[in-house]
């Protein structure tokens, strides 16, 4: 293994930055480790985030801030009350309807009849009503980017907006600018400050002497199943530590676990931080450091989900943190210094999920953050310095001024804040909905827009090539159109218009007042032109016949096509300079490599990329994008308030590392439905339909930008997803949608000594789909500790093993795969080459991790073992390069669930624990470790890998569940492929499907079910997932902890 970390992954090589990057650190000297100390002389670089502010307020410096008690004495109202103003804001709760949080949605968003979807019951069945977050999960969302570039990036960034529009790109950023503030100072490279990365793996065969006496493994416990997937497995690996030739059920230990030493607490919680121990301990149980020998404990898998750690914050102000679905980070107690950071070896970042919908969450917990606030103000409290929005977080300095909790300014606070609109009252500002809420949303003022808010806009892109017609995806598409018309979002002003393309570009005029839509044909792609601008996107509700004509229509149009071409690129181009004046949402469908005119591209995968092929690639080729040509156009797009939504259902190679650029610059999201046919592929057609919907109907923002702000002291670093990076701490977002996740890495540029406590704020400012314009703001509030001990007890192991997958994708296309993997297993090693080191007063044998990460080399192990970074024969490159793009742009919630799948037992489902949801029952089954020790041949199991799930049925599974769930009368009547469940009026298969149909609803992509027996052909993908087993090309999970310890240990 070469020596590689991380730290090469910021702005993710040269052709990916969109220009000069904040990150411009090229590729790091490959000796540092994954969290390594800036090289000597790098500080030097670090630009400076300008002079500190120097507000009254700032220089009432460093002291720590108390937090205000939320109702101190002093605040209380002043006699001034009867004065009272009249309340300039108006503070709804709640927007009328549930469904839209903008008060005016007047469509449902829950797709009605999508039992698999979005099932609605579940939206109305939540019992506290979550009326007003905005209505979507997220779904499977393009390719991420890394991206970072100031507007003056020259070359391929040349951020279109920075010359070709200057007004509407600037003027929207929320903030004018600050007097002093270092919001100003944006345009400044962001330094990576931690080198995550680089540390040299040590990657020696040796076993280290002594250290520790491994666990005896005994083969006998061996289940029937395992034996029979032995064969599977042929080859060990290569990299393998351990005595080759082993046949696989000897290379699945049992874990036969030594009589259990007394637990050690070597660092109880007495020794933490004089900071932490003085706030309440109650939220952070010691259960976080319990040591656990991961050679020895076997289950390793709480009995429900894997929660997020909760911050150690006094518990008035963690009542008051945002959701950690919402916002998170991946340690929730962060070190007062960067070289405290660096050597605890864990990564530093936020994981945002800034658009979500909570509204669609059944689960009580959530419903408590789940309520969005919405504050209607002529006034718009922030800090005068850095325009930090008002939050719960402040300190109130008296009854009339605010310390910024981001800068430490003293602010006054403005006349009607001291109003309270929702207790009518005067005099607590601090009972303000801003100062109550850790997520809130303003409607702004006009001040927080140069022009009108634009209409929704929306535009189709239609590949009508023969290859496209025959997959009849066409039918799909417009059907479900015409079904969802009514429910685009949008107002009295939303306007719509279509583009076909084959080795032309055809335009279809739907004015008002024609009698039939006209089709307009412009066959010279090398200059493309708009043959009547007017008339092609029209007013939706003005037109709506014609366009359902339209879309009745087009699926036979093309029905005898034989050309084959696609000209993709012009037909790109045209549908910008439609949508540039105003904006808007640009959904392509493609369904082949562009063959003709600008942007054309070659097949460049590798034959060993192809299924048939045996040999495991040593390296992937081509992760990068084959021309720039989709980039800079999708910088402009974004420079013009456009994002592109790909959708790519394609048999062959279509390059998605070029074609995604369209997407992931321009802030769109990427679908892929791979082998897509009407007919040979009714599965896929069910996914696509389904996701379809959502993405018609979901909420959308428009010409929005986000800008995360944090402590002064902390800095931004490098961000993931899909955006434009217009300066360090600002994204634009031509488009955001409500199933879009974000990442950013952090770094600690100043130390914060002084504090007890940070904060992070996410402002998204957009245009909702009627015209008016939000701001949605989170603020995210988080203990600052001294000792690698609280550091450890905070870590977020989801968050950390989400936030190193969005790094090694990076790591991927700026150096290569293998450098990615070395990276994600060195990241494993020095975590817990740290803890030992660091942590652990008692030196105990085994490989030892805090309870809170005993899950990290698991987690690390599936991401070896994901489609993305696998190394097996026979994975697609564009499958490949579609997996990258989701862990970059999904949030967490469904991330995890695509890296480390759950699998339960589904044959004996019982009501015990079950959850009641709106009068339906769900089991709640067990997470089971993924191996194929637990695949019993009596039993079901469920497989959930979050956009796909397996009925795995056993040989010898019992006869009820045959017949009273799956309907048939032995296991050999079950045919191959089923991808549905019968209902039947049966407790059994009652129970079934209200599981099923409950972990498909809360997400934002359609799940596809597919019941596999032995001889499917679907079985090896089922393997595939068991991450724990050996697999043909990585270890187990057993043989990856040893390996961890020989390293560590080393
Ligand atoms: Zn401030």
């Amino acid at each position: 293994m070469s020596s590689s970390g991380f730290a090469s992954q910021n702005g993710a090589g040269g052709s990916y930055t969109n220009g000069p990057s904040q990150n411009p650190v090229g590729v790091y000297p490959s000796a540092q480790g994954l969290m390594a100390p800036p090289l000597p002389g790098y500080m030097n670089s670090l630009p400076t985030k300008g002079p500190p502010p120097t507000g009254p307020g700032f220089s009432s410096r460093n002291q720590p801030s108390p937090v205000a008690p939320p109702a101190s004495p002093g605040l209380r109202a002043p006699p001034q009350a009867s004065s009272t103003p009249p309340p300039i804001s108006s503070y709804s709760q709640h927007p009328p309807q549930p469904s839209g949080w903008s008060g005016v949605t007047s469509a449902p968003l829950a797709p009605p009849a999508a039992p698999g979807l979005r099932a609605p019951p579940q939206a109305s069945a939540t019992p506290p009503p979550i009326s007003s977050y905005s209505q979507h999960p997220p779904p499977p969302s393009g390719w991420s980017g890394v991206t970072s570039a100031p507007p003056t990036a020259p070359g391929l960034g040349a951020p279109p907006q920075a010359s070709a529009t200057p007004p509407p790109i600037n003027s929207y950023s929320q903030h004018p600018p600050p007097p002093s503030g270092w919001s100003g100072v944006t345009s400044a490279p962001v330094a990576p400050p931690a080198a995550p990365g680089l540390r040299a793996p040590p990657v020696g065969n040796h076993v280290s002497g002594g250290t520790s006496t491994p666990p005896v493994f005994q083969n006998t416990m061996q289940p029937p199943a395992a034996l029979q997937h032995a064969a599977l497995y042929p080859a060990p690996p290569p990299q393998m530590t351990r005595p080759m030739g082993s046949s696989y059920p000897s290379l699945q230990p049992a874990y036969h676990s030594p009589p259990a030493p007394p637990q050690l607490h070597p660092q109880p919680v007495s020794q933490l931080s004089p900071s932490l121990a003085a706030l309440s301990l109650q939220s952070q149980p010691p259960e976080a450091l319990r040591v656990v020998n991961l050679l020895q404990e076997r289950r390793l898998l709480p009995p429900g989900p894997v929660t997020p750690p909760t911050p150690c914050l006094p518990q008035d102000l963690q009542k008051l943190n945002c959701c950690p679905e919402v916002f998170r980070c991946t340690l929730t107690s962060i070190p007062q210094t960067q070289a405290l950071l660096n050597k605890a070896k864990l990564p530093l970042g936020l994981l945002l999920h800034p658009f979500k919908d909570l509204s669609e969450e059944p689960i009580t917990a959530l419903a408590l953050h789940s309520q969005l606030p919405v504050v209607t103000s002529s006034n718009i409290v922030r800090c005068r310095s850095c325009r930090t929005y008002i939050n719960p977080f402040v300190t109130f300095v008296d009854a009339r001024r605010w310390k910024c909790n981001l800068c430490h300014r003293v602010n006054d606070v403005p006349e009607e804040f001291m109003y309270n609109p929702v207790s009518r009252s005067y005099g607590a500002p601090h009972k303000r909905p801003e100062v109550q809420n850790a997520t809130i949303e303003f409607i702004a003022p006009s001040e927080y827009m140069l022009r009108p808010p634009q209409p929704a806009v929306y535009l189709f892109v239609l590949d009508v090539s023969h290859n496209a017609v025959e997959t009849g995806y066409l039918e799909v598409v417009c059907q479900s159109l015409l079904d969802n018309l009514d429910s685009l979002p949008g107002d009295t002003r939303t306007k719509i218009g279509f583009i076909t393309f084959d080795s032309t570009i055809h335009f279809y005029n739907l004015q008002e007042g024609l009698s039939q839509p006209q089709m307009l044909i412009v066959s010279d792609i090398d200059d493309v032109f708009i043959p009547t601008p007017d008339s092609l996107l029209v007013n939706l509700s003005e037109c709506k016949e014609l366009v359902q004509d339209l879309l009745a229509s087009l699926p036979q149009m093309f029905s005898r096509t034989m050309e084959t071409q696609s000209g993709l690129g012009p037909a790109l181009q045209a549908a910008f300079k439609l949508l540039s004046p105003t904006g808007g949402r640009m959904s392509v469908f493609q369904t082949q490599l562009p063959t003709v005119g600008i942007g054309a591209l070659r097949p460049r995968e590798e034959p060993s990329q192809k299924p048939s092929q045996k040999a495991a690639p040593k390296e992937v080729q081509h992760l990068n994008p084959a021309t720039d040509f989709y980039k800079k156009l999708a910088l402009d797009c974004s420079g013009h308030h456009v994002a592109v939504d790909l959708f790519l259902l394609s048999a062959q190679y279509c390059d998605l590392s070029s074609l995604g650029c369209i997407s992931r610059y321009s802030a769109g999201s990427v679908y892929y439905y791979p082998s897509y046919h009407k007919q040979h592929s009714p599965a896929q057609t069910e996914r696509f339909q389904k996701d379809l919907k959502r993405y018609l109907t979901r909420k959308i923002g428009f010409e929005a930008v986000m800008r995360i702000r944090c402590t002064k002291g902390l800095s931004i670093h490098t961000f993931h997803g899909n955006f434009f990076v217009r300066s360090t701490d600002l994204l634009s977002l031509a488009n955001v949608n409500p199933d879009a996740g974000f990442a950013v890495q952090m770094s600690i540029e100043e130390n914060l000594l002084d504090l007890q406590m940070v904060s992070f704020q996410a402002a998204l400012l957009y245009t909702s789909s009627k015209g008016e314009r939000r701001i949605r703001v989170h603020t995210l509030c988080l203990p600052v500790v001294n000792s690698l001990t609280d550091i450890f007890a905070g870590a977020d192991v989801q968050a950390i093993t989400a936030l190193l997958a969005s790094m090694a994708v990076d790591r991927c296309v700026s150096a290569s795969l293998g450098d990615a993997r070395d990276a994600l297993i060195n990241a494993a090693i020095d975590t817990l080459a740290s803890y030992r080191a660091s942590v652990l007063s008692i030196q105990q044998p085994g490989l030892l991790a805090p309870a809170c990460l005993r899950l990290f080399p698991l987690y690390i192990l599936a991401l070896l073992k994901h489609k993305a970074f696998r190394t097996s024969a026979g994975s697609r490159l564009d499958e490949r390069l579609f997996c990258m793009c989701q862990l970059k742009s999904q949030p967490l919630l469904y991330l995890m669930l695509m890296i480390h799948p759950s699998l339960y037992r589904v044959d004996d489902l019982s009501d015990e624990g079950a959850l009641n949801i709106s009068e339906r029952t769900i089991p709640q089954p067990r997470a089971l470790q993924l191996s194929v020790e637990q695949l019993s041949r009596d039993g079901a199991f469920l497989m959930d890998c979050g956009t796909v799930l397996y009925l795995w049925v056993g040989r010898s599974c019992s006869p009820v569940f045959l017949t009273q769930v799956l309907g048939v009368e032995s296991y050999t009547a079950l045919p191959l492929l089923m991808n549905q469940l019968p209902e039947l009026d049966t407790a059994e298969s009652s129970r079934l499907r209200a599981l099923i149909d409950w972990l498909r609803e809360r997400r934002p992509f359609h799940p596809v079910l597919h019941v596999i027996r032995d001889e499917s052909p679907l079985k090896a993908e089922l393997l595939q997932n068991l991450i724990e087993d050996l697999s043909e090309s990585a270890l187990s999970y057993y043989e990856f902890l040893l390996h961890l310890q020989q390293q560590i240990c080393k």
